[in-house]
């Protein structure tokens, strides 16, 4: 019954129909099963699964680092250089800009661009980015101004990572705004989080930010939000437990391998696959093992 509801949650994704009408039960399947993660390898025969070879900086690489007051942006920073979308104006189609100091790398604005287009067909169109991408210099003039409760100092922002951005409504406070709830909603769905919840301030550290919003990938959005864990308490659980989930009419098996240095992981499952580190002390490997097949065993 259960792979039955993955697929018919993996068919609404799939044909757009959203998900806001599904009951619990449905959404549960969505990113379903876990296993203990000490068994996994022991069950599998050598020559099944993935043979990695991961370099130490990977650890600091990729889609799930954490960056917050205990954890720096690494010096490499995040993927994509930001540019001034203000100035590239092919990139901003379907939303605003709060003013022409906005920067954001062209990757990430075609994946908030996916998003915001799937807002509009629901009628919720009048999203603007108020910051994107901000640099040291730039942080470190917002802490001096807003002060150590409500701003990063330079370095520990999402924002220096540029991995985030703030989102807002024209129309009013996104607390209030229809855009600021389509995207709680959402969001996920996109690969983006809600970064700093309002019932997970003793998690964060952060005061309830209703307008950040943080890009981490799927299958880790749906993860995430099925599971109603933050950046912090995903990374924690996955030291604990591997994961297998279902999106899009994929399955995905999600993987932490501790690192201490240069070193070969074996993944005990086969297919094509993602690294992300976790900007402290491994790597998250995530395998797409095909189909969510109602065979499975
Ligand atoms: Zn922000």
């Amino acid at each position: 019954m259960k792979k039955r509801l993955c697929a018919l949650a993996a068919l609404l994704l799939l044909t757009g129909c959203g998900i806001q009408g599904l009951d619990n039960e449905q959404y549960d399947a969505i990113g379903s099963g876990e296993q203990d993660k000490a068994e996994a390898p022991a069950q599998t025969p050598d020559e099944v699964g993935l043979s990695i070879h991961v370099k130490k900086e990977q650890i600091y690489e990729g889609n799930l680092l954490l960056v917050d007051r205990g954890h720096a942006v690494p010096p490499e920073g995040g993927g994509e250089p930001a540019v001034n979308l203000f100035e590239h104006k092919e990139l901003t189609k379907g939303f605003g800009l709060l003013d022409d100091t906005v920067r954001l790398s062209p990757d990430l604005t075609r994946k908030f661009t996916e998003m915001v287009s799937a807002a509009a067909k629901d009628r919720v169109d009048h999203v603007l980015i108020s910051s994107g991408y901000r640099d040291e210099d730039e942080q470190n003039e917002l802490y001096e101004q807003m002060g150590a409760e409500r701003a990063m100092p330079a370095g520990h922002s999402e924002h220096n990572l540029g991995m985030s951005l703030d989102i807002g409504s024209s129309l009013t406070e996104m607390n209030q705004a229809p855009e600021g709830r389509w995207l709680a909603d959402n969001a996920w769905k996109f690969g983006f989080v809600l970064r700093y919840p309002k019932d997970k301030t003793a998690v964060t550290g952060i005061m309830y930010e209703p307008w950040h919003f943080r890009y981490v990938g799927l299958p880790h959005s749906a993860v995430m939000q099925e599971k109603d864990l933050t950046l912090e308490q995903y990374l924690a659980y996955l030291k604990k437990h591997s994961i297998r989930a279902t999106f899009g009419g994929r399955t995905y098996e999600i993987f932490y391998f501790p690192i201490s240095e240069d070193e070969n992981i074996r993944v005990p499952v086969s297919g094509s696959y993602e690294i992300s580190g976790n900007n402290e002390d491994g790597v998250i490997v995530t395998v797409d093992t095909g189909p969510d097949d109602e065979d499975r065993p």
